[in-house]
C-alpha cells in the first residue's frame, strides 16, 4: 500500500468557473478576489479580510501596517515554520524567539513574557498543527505591555478555543492557502482584521502602494493613479480566488473527516509505549497529525516509514537550530529546550480528507512495526559494537 503525505481535493471541483475567469477581461484584481474576501470574512467571523498571494506576505503586510520596522522586536515561538520569523525580518524588525509548551509546542503567556524588552512591539503566536494558543492569556499580556498581536493562523482555519477564533483578540490573523493547507489554491494567503484602517493600508501595500487597481483604472473616465507609499507585489489573482471560492462550502465537511482520522490514529496509538501524543484544548483545525518518539528513534522511523511507501515529514525542527537564525542572531543549540525537544522527536503522519480507513490502519501498523524494528536493530548494533570492542 502507498500513502502519500498529502493529497489535495481540487480535482473533485467543478472547474467550469475557471474557464469563465479565463474568458473574462480580468485575470487579476477583478471581482472574484473581492467575493472571496467577503465569503472568507463570513467564514472567519472577521469584519475585514484582504487576500494576498501567501501567508508570508500576509504576515509581512500585517506587521508593516501596524508600523513595525527597523529597531523593533517581535516575539515568535521557536517551534514554527521559518516564514513566521522571516516575515518579521522582511519588515526590518528582529524576530525574538521564545520557548513553547513542551507538549503542545505553543507559545504561552509565560514563555513570551520572558522575552519582552523595551524594544518589543508585538507578539506573533502560531496555532501549531491547528491547536490554538491561549489567546486570552496572550491578549492580557499584550494589553499589559502595550503590544500589538498578529496571529500566524496558517494551520488554524477551523480553530476555536474558549469561544475565541483567530483574529478575535488580536490586530490581525494571517492565513495560508499553500498547497498542503486545509484550504488550498496552490499559493495564496489572507489577512483578517478588526481594524478598518489596517485593512485599508493592506489594500495599498499589497499592490505597489498604488491608489487604484487595474479594474478601476480602465472604467468609464480615465483616472491617473498615484503611488501613496512603499508597497509590494502581493495581491491575489482571479484564478486563485476562483479556486478558493469553489471550496468554501466544503470546509466544514472536510474538517469533520479530518477529525475522524485523528480519532482513529489516537485510538491506535493510545497507551503504546514509545509514542507520545499531543493533547491541546479547544477545537483543533486538525491541520497536522504529529506523534513524538524518542529522539534516537525519530530519524530511523522516518526512513522506515518512507521505505514502506508512507509519506512523512517533520513539522518542525526548532528555528534556533537552523543556520540562518544561528548565524544572524547568535542563537545556541540549548537556547529553547522545549522547542528543541519537539524538533528532535516529532513526526507528522498523513492527514487529509481523502485518506481511507485502510490507509490509516496501514500507517498505524507500520509506525508500531517500525518502532519495534528499530529497537531490535539498535539492540543488535549495540551488541555487535560491544563484541567488536571486546
Ligand atoms: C505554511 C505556513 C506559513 C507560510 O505560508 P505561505 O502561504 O506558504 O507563505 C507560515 N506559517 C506557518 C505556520 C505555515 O505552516
Amino acid at each position: 500500500m502507498k500513502v502519500d503525505f498529502y493529497r489535495h481535493n481540487l480535482i473533485e471541483e467543478d472547474v467550469s468557473s475557471l474557464a469563465e475567469v479565463l474568458a473574462s477581461q480580468f485575470l487579476t484584481v477583478g471581482p472574484l478576489h473581492r467575493r472571496f474576501e467577503t465569503e472568507f470574512a463570513r467564514y472567519c467571523g472577521a469584519p475585514f479580510v484582504r487576500s494576498v498571494n501567501s501567508c508570508t506576505a500576509a504576515l509581512h503586510l500585517a506587521l508593516d501596517g501596524l508600523g513595525i520596522g527597523p529597531g523593533d522586536e517581535v516575539i515568535v515561538p521557536a517551534m514554527t515554520f521559518i516564514a513566521t520569523a522571516t516575515a518579521v525580518d522582511h519588515t526590518g524588525a528582529v524576530p525574538v524567539l521564545c520557548d513553547v509548551d513542551p507538549n503542545t509546542g505553543l507559545m504561552t503567556a509565560e514563555t513570551a513574557a520572558a522575552k519582552i524588552s523595551e524594544k518589543t512591539k508585538a507578539l506573533l503566536p502560531v496555532h501549531l498543527y491547528g491547536n490554538m494558543a491561549d489567546m486570552r492569556a496572550l491578549a492580557d499580556l499584550a494589553t499589559k505591555h502595550g503590544l500589538h498581536m498578529v496571529e500566524d493562523a496558517a494551520h488554524a482555519l477551523e480553530s476555536e478555543r474558549d469561544g475565541i477564533r483567530p483574529g478575535t483578540l488580536s490586530d490581525a490573523a494571517c492565513y495560508s492557502f499553500y498547497a498542503t493547507k486545509n484550504l488550498t489554491c496552490g499559493e495564496g494567503g489572507a489577512v483578517s482584521t478588526r481594524h478598518e484602517s489596517l485593512a485599508d493600508t493592506i489594500s495599498l501595500t499589497r499592490l505597489h502602494g498604488m491608489s487604484a487597481d487595474g479594474s478601476k483604472r480602465y472604467n468609464v473616465d480615465y483616472q491617473h493613479w498615484d503611488m501613496k507609499r512603499m508597497g509590494w507585489k502581493y495581491n491575489m489573482d482571479e484564478i486563485h480566488a476562483a479556486l478558493l471560492l469553489l471550496q468554501m462550502d466544503k470546509i466544514e465537511a472536510r474538517h469533520q473527516r479530518r477529525g475522524q482520522i485523528v480519532a482513529r490514529y489516537n485510538q491506535a496509538f493510545k497507551g503504546r509505549s514509545g509514542i507520545t501524543l499531543v493533547h491541546a484544548p479547544g477545537r483543533s483545525a486538525h491541520h497536522l497529525y504529529t506523534i513524538r518518539v524518542a529522539a534516537e528513534q525519530r530519524d530511523p522511523l522516518l526512513r522506515y516509514l518512507q521505505q514502506n511507501q508512507i509519506g512523512v515529514t517533520v513539522n518542525y525542527r526548532a528555528l534556533h537550530q537552523l543556520t540562518y537564525f544561528r548565524e544572524t542572531y547568535g542563537y545556541q543549540a540549548g537556547d529553547f529546550p522545549a522547542a528543541d525537544e519537539i524538533g528532535r522527536t516529532t513526526i507528522s503522519l498523513p492527514l487529509y480528507p481523502s485518506l481511507s480507513d485502510a490507509q490509516i490502519d496501514y500507517v498505524c501498523e507500520q509506525v508500531i512495526k517500525g518502532l519495534a524494528h528499530n529497537r531490535k536493530e539498535d539492540y543488535i548494533n549495540r551488541g555487535s559494537t560491544q563484541i567488536n570492542a571486546d
